[in-house]
């Protein structure tokens, strides 16, 4: 489902406001609090004009939304694809917000996008396109007010771009108005695999909380990408069997196992899976519904919903993408006893080396990897642990588990800072 779609299960913020309403209920939150949480701090759209190489002039639409900086500078990546929503960015900032807070670390929640479709753009229109959007929000970006990073079809390069412009204009350089930059420009050691391996250790704690094996369970992951790809790198090597993996076009299937780091050269060099050796040929849909201990949706918003949920035949789902699953698909999954670890947490392995590339580049002293990677493992098991803690307390879901402690953290800040009037 996406957005163009009709109904309200496929917009998600809607989605994000119905968890958001349920640990609300449950922490019996004050109605002012939840009046502020309930909406964006600040949205800002920009047009942006760019100098096309045919020397036409064309204007594009791009967004940055400030959920909440009640913890923090807003911390949130820039999405350029060409259906970005407006509402669509209000939910990956109010995600945000609830992330940072699960893992603890001290920034609120933020999010951008440009309407462009990137793979028509030349790397210098590319370049324009950020440095202009850039300068665009140079009044409320700033290592202390806002601090973006790369999301979908954004990387290391344009994050370069966007250090850059963001130092000219301070006549300093300033590496730490945002993550996810080359290891050779300010960048973490260790933040290009964190998503994927904050994945794999959410996975294996969930596996133990529900009492599964350790080692030689079945998983399946939609999305080979950074998030799907390295994640399901890191589950086959604590000893786990990778059945299928799709990308956009499709999934390879063996039910004997597929060998992750033979899927990811075949990626890298053919940009598909679709003739990968030794390999059944399945589609999106069918994968989800394999049987399988550990299903990783790690691709995109709305793939579990009303309509497949009951189909799911996973004992766990290990939510690598963002929104992966409908409010409607929640109370399905339940239902049937399958064991979600939400995208607040799951996935949060990435935003917490974005924390540490953060703290690096303003100390300016780096870390080396095992560093990086110890002291996220420690974060992401203390915040696994919290969450079913607080879904224990509550006999909640473990995502509404999540959202209360974070609602709460956040209603903290909220409430010790007062409203300056
Ligand atoms: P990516 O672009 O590296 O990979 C995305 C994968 O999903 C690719 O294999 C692509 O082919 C596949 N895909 C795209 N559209 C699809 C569709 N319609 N159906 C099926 N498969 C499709 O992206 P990523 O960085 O791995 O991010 C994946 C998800 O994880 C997104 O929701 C993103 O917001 C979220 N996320 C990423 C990070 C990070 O650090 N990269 C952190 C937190 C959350």
């Amino acid at each position: 489902m996406n957005l163009a779609q009709a109904g309200t299960e496929s917009n998600p913020y809607l989605q994000m406001q119905r968890r958001l309403d349920k640990a609300a209920e449950l922490l019996d939150l004050d109605k002012g609090l939840y009046a502020i949480l309930s909406e964006p701090a600040q949205e800002l759209t920009v047009a942006i004009p760019v100098q096309m190489d045919d020397s036409t002039l064309r204007v594009f639409t791009g967004y940055r939304v400030q959920h909440s900086i009640a913890r923090g500078p807003a911390k949130g990546g820039i999405r350029y694809a060409p259906d970005v929503h407006l509402d669509e960015v209000r939910a990956l900032a109010a995600w945000m917000t609830w992330k940072c807070a699960v893992v603890n670390v001290p920034f609120g929640g933020g999010k951008g996008g440009i309407i462009c479709d990137p793979r028509r753009l030349s790397n210098g229109e590319l370049e324009r396109l950020t440095r202009r959007y850039t300068a665009s929000l140079l009044d409320i970006i700033g290592p202390e007010r806002d601090v973006p990073a790369p999301d979908m079809n954004t990387n290391e390069q344009v994050m370069a771009w966007f250090m850059d412009t963001y130092s000219m204009h301070m006549r300093a350089t300033q590496t730490a108005i945002v993550t996810g930059k080359p290891v050779g420009l300010g960048g973490s050691k260790g933040r290009r695999e964190a998503t994927g391996l904050g994945v794999a250790i959410s996975a294996r704690e969930a596996l133990r909380h529900v009492g599964l094996p350790a080692t030689g369970c079945s998983v399946v992951v939609q999305g080979c990408g950074n998030v799907g790809g390295l994640g399901a790198q890191f589950l086959q090597e604590m000893g786990h069997k990778i059945v299928a993996i799709s990308d956009i076009y499709g999934a390879a299937y063996n039910d004997n196992g597929l060998d992750m780091p033979a899927v990811l050269a075949f990626l890298a060099e053919h940009r598909s899976l679709e003739a990968f050796p030794g390999a059944e040929r399945i589609d999106n849909s069918e994968l989800l519904q394999l049987p399988c201990d550990v299903l990783v949706p790690a691709a995109i918003e709305n793939q579990i919903h009303s309509a497949n949920a009951d189909s799911i035949q996973a004992k766990v789902i290990v939510e690598g993408a963002n929104g992966p699953t409908t409010a409607d698909a929640d109370r399905i999954l339940e239902n049937k006893g399958v064991f979600v670890v939400p995208d607040i947490l799951a996935n949060a392995g990435g935003v917490t080396v974005s924390y540490f590339e953060w703290v690096q580049d303003r100390m300016g002293y780096f870390w080396e990897k095992d560093d990086v990677f110890d002291r996220m493992e420690r974060i992401m098991v203390e915040a696994f642990a919290a969450v079913t803690a607080a879904a224990q307390h509550h006999q909640s879901s473990a995502r509404i588990g999540a959202y209360t402690v974070a609602v709460e953290r956040v209603a903290y800040c909220l409430q010790m800072r007062g409203i300056y009037a």
